[in-house]
């Protein structure tokens, strides 16, 4: 109610008390209309208390809504962080498995599964370009004897330094693997048959003067190798390829070791 109502109320209360009016016509109208006026003010006031009841209490509730919203955000923020930290954990996880089941464990090097998959995509791209690829089955000479007199751990002592010199002496597209116990395969792509023969001459001789040490350091073991090598022909598959080598390496072995055989086409 405001300030000119109330004067007007005031108003109507002074006159309906004054005695010289009551019983006039008007006194008694005025005096109805009166009291029904404070009869619906005072509902009036009733509803608008209960109106702010109600829009006090909508705020409060939409100011709790809001405050469980961003707890909810909040939470569920850190929740994707720690799933995010989680796949990548599990991404290097499955890289350093994948990583893992494709190498030696000895030496490190390639192991067959990797040099299988290697091989299948090389022979598809050497033939798309036509180019050339070699492989050389390379085998350490009486190694047997070395794990016999030296014992194992000389042995993968051996297999190591081999492993470490192969990798050193190559270039970088070549690849070389541990094709089982002292069998190496090297792989080069680029390389006609008599690169290869060339490559593998050098590192046959690099092999015999390299100083493995034995028996607490007391003796030098040195090896040999032989080689087989082939080289990839168009519409051959690697295996064939593989196979070649092999035999080619059985021949230098049958020849004497320590030397390398070309195979035929
Ligand atoms: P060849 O000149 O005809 O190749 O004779 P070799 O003695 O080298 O060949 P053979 O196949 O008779 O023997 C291979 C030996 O390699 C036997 C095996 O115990 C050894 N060998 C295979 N894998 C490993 C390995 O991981 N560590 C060690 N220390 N020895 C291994
Ligand atoms: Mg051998
Ligand atoms: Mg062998």
């Amino acid at each position: 109610m405001n300030q000119r109502e109330r004067e007007l109320l005031e108003e109507v209360a002074d006159l309906l008390a004054i005695e010289e009016y009551r019983g006039h016509r008007l006194h008694s109208a005025l005096q109805r209309l009166y009291r029904r006026h404070l009869a619906q003010q005072e509902r009036l006031e009733r509803l608008v208390t209960i109106a702010d009841g109600f829009q006090k209490g909508a705020q409060q509730d939409l100011q709790e809504t809001r405050q469980q919203l961003e707890r909810q955000h909040r939470r569920q923020h850190k929740l994707s962080r720690i799933a995010d930290g989680f796949q990548d954990l599990l991404h290097e996880r499955n890289q350093a498995l994948r990583d893992v089941s494709r190498q030696d464990p000895l030496t490190g090097l390639a192991n067959r599964r990797c040099l299988h998959e290697r091989l299948e995509g090389l022979t598809v791209g050497t033939a798309r370009q036509s180019g050339t690829l070699s492989l050389v089955m390379l085998d350490i000479d009486h190694f047997k004897a070395v794990n016999d007199r030296h014992g194992h751990v000389t042995g993968d002592r051996v297999l190591v330094t081999l492993a470490k010199h192969l990798m050193g002496s190559l270039r970088q597209h070549d690849m070389c693997g541990r094709w089982g116990g002292e069998e190496f395969l090297l792989v080069l792509p680029e390389t006609p048959l008599d690169k290869a023969h060339l490559l593998v001459q050098r590192l046959t001789d690099q092999l015999r003067g390299l100083r493995i040490p034995a028996d607490g350091d007391t003796l030098s073991v040195f090896i040999t190798a032989s080689a087989g090598i082939a080289e990839w022909q168009p519409g051959e598959g690697y295996q064939a390829t593989i196979e070649r080598a092999d035999r080619a390496l059985l021949a230098a072995k049958r020849q004497g070791r320590d030397r390398c055989c070309l195979a035929e086409a």
